[in-house]
């Protein structure tokens, strides 16, 4: 996702996080949801298909604020145990990996996950917003990244308002419930996701349908069906910044491996954040599609979550950088493909920039944070800005050919399920027969970056530019290659490139053929090292 609302990590940081217990495995969700006409009160039915992994005798579904009417397992009552923030489901005795459909019955005031709100035109809307754990306000569930399940929604509203969801959609057909005319619509999502982007829509939308994009390069079928989905009076304005998301899906597949999902919807919603990457249906908030500034970038960086985030879903939160840091790369390499390398180069600076500014959590935390629990607040330079520094790095480090043959065999591998940082290692020292280890390790569980200054003098009698490069203590010392290119006096430019070891103490030497005294020398001029550079000039 993008642009997280300031104060919402405040209101979210006290809750506890029930750490994850992986006795259990869900393998699908079914919920049956009556979303009324105004107000929040909701009335549900989650079907639960899990699996148990490891010897217990009772599941533990995550569900806050709702009343519990009805819980069954396989079809039986059972005596539940209703806690504050948990249900807990007594199970029969079966054999070990047994399997179990669990039905829960529920209803009441949603107070957060599923938001319920009028919009400015007084017409009441409802869109899921689940990130990062959200989602227990409304579906009982096991609701962490690392149990990844399929879902079907099946959603009872007024026929007057449009319901979206992740996946396919199955049948939209008008029923009467209790005298009055309502419209069932059931979507299926057969791909496993985590909770946090199982998500509905109910709302006056009008859909704006893009076509066919990105044909033979679909998971599910030939082409992936793309649509925006927009308040009526925001018909007029469409596709507008839509009009590059075939291309854009494109991009990634052919980068990568064939779109994931059954469509791509992009809908104006409630979301707390800029754009929420839910699987098959991002969310993006209201605001900009009021003003006309929804912005490409977010666009790509929440179509390239499809793939990293939600196809291969970090499998605990402390990496969470291979969701935001690849989104934040692979929006860097749409600019790229879309307006070249110099517009590539700029998008990079400015990241490093936004790094090298960060005064909040990259000087004191490392990518790969384990300590952190609130976990709004891990939507940071980190995860975002560092994470794709760090892949803009590593592609260097390992190579072209290497860095994106190990992408597609990481993304091959853990599609549909979940991964952690080494999984990614991994993949890349098979690609490139490196050890990366210490590079991982340096960029990823160690904060800060370094700090590097510069001197140079002209030795002009072997005809170089020797540049005396030392590092500030600050994060310690690092391992990286240095650039440093001159300019000639005649206007030719010349460069090298050095591997700057990691010592601390004292100066380490570049030197740079050139026939004359140089008239201007640059530090790493393809901004390829995420490092703060000063160069003094004498
Ligand atoms: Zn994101």
């Amino acid at each position: 996702m993008l642009g997280v609302a300031l104060g919402a990590a405040a209101r979210l940081g006290a809750q506890q996080i029930r750490p994850y217990q992986p006795a259990f495995d869900v393998s699908d969700y079914t919920i049956a949801i009556d979303v009324p006409d105004t107000g929040s009160f909701i009335r549900a039915r989650a079907t639960i298909s899990v699996a148990r992994t490891q010897p217990s005798d009772t599941l533990t579904l995550d569900l806050l604020d709702l009343d519990v009417r009805e819980v069954s397992v396989d079809g039986r009552p059972v005596k539940f145990d209703r806690r504050p923030e948990t249900i807990l489901v007594p199970l029969p005795r079966k054999a070990a990996r047994a399997e179990y459909r669990v039905d829960v019955v529920y209803e009441g005031m949603v107070k957060d996950g599923l938001i319920a709100r009028s919009d400015s035109a007084g017409r009441w809307t409802y869109f899921g917003d689940n990130w990062p754990n959200r989602a227990r306000h409304w579906i009982p569930s096991i609701d962490h990244p690392s149990d990844k399940a399929t879902v079907t929604w099946r959603v009872t509203a007024s026929p007057s308002k449009t319901v979206v969801a992740n996946g396919k959609l199955v049948s939209s057909k008008g029923v009467r419930v209790g005298g009055v005319d309502r419209q069932e619509t059931i979507w299926r999502e057969s791909k496993r996701i985590p909770v946090y982007l199982m998500v509905i829509a109910v709302a006056p939308l009008v859909q704006v349908d893009l076509g066919d994009t990105a044909c033979g390069l679909a998971e599910a079928q030939r082409c992936v069906a793309q649509d925006v989905y927009v308040a009526p009076e925001q018909r007029g304005g469409m596709p507008g910044p839509f009009s590059r998301a075939g291309e854009m899906v494109q991009l990634f597949a052919s980068i990568v491996a064939p779109f994931p999902y059954e469509k791509l919807s992009h809908l104006q919603s409630s979301t707390r954040f800029g754009g929420m990457e839910n699987a098959s249906a991002i969310f993006y908030a209201d605001a900009p599609f009021r003003t006309n500034s929804v912005n490409e970038g977010t666009i790509a960086h929440e179509t390239a979550h499809q793939w990293f985030g939600d196809a291969v879903t970090e499998r605990d939160w402390p990496h969470l950088w291979l969701s935001e840091g690849f989104a934040t790369y692979f929006a860097g390499l749409w600019t790229r493909a879309a307006r070249g390398d110099s517009a590539f180069r700029v998008q990079m600076d400015r990241v490093r920039a936004t790094i090298l500014a960060d005064t909040i959590a990259v000087t004191k935390r490392p990518v790969i944070d384990t300590i952190e629990t609130n976990l709004l607040a891990l939507l940071n330079r980190n995860s975002y800005e560092k994470g794709g520094f760090f892949l803009h790095m590593l592609r260097s480090q390992v190579g072209e050919r290497a860095f994106f043959d190990a992408l597609r065999a990481y993304y091959a591998k853990h599609r549909h399920a979940t991964a952690v940082t080494d999984d990614l290692r991994a993949e890349m020292e098979a690609a490139s027969k490196q050890d990366l280890g210490w590079f991982f390790d340096q960029w990823l569980r160690r904060p800060g970056y370094p700090e590097i200054s510069a001197t140079w003098e002209y030795d002009s009698t072997a005809h170089e530019v020797v540049v005396g490069v030392t590092q500030a203590a600050r994060f310690g010392a690092f391992k990286f290659p240095l650039t440093v290119a001159v300019v000639d006096s005649a206007g030719t430019a010349h460069r090298a490139t050095q591997q700057i070891l990691a010592v601390g103490e004292g100066a380490q030497r570049i030197r740079i053929p050139s026939p004359t005294k140089p008239m201007r020398v640059t530090l790493d001029p393809d901004v390829a090292l995420l490092a703060r550079l000063t160069l003094v000039e004498q």
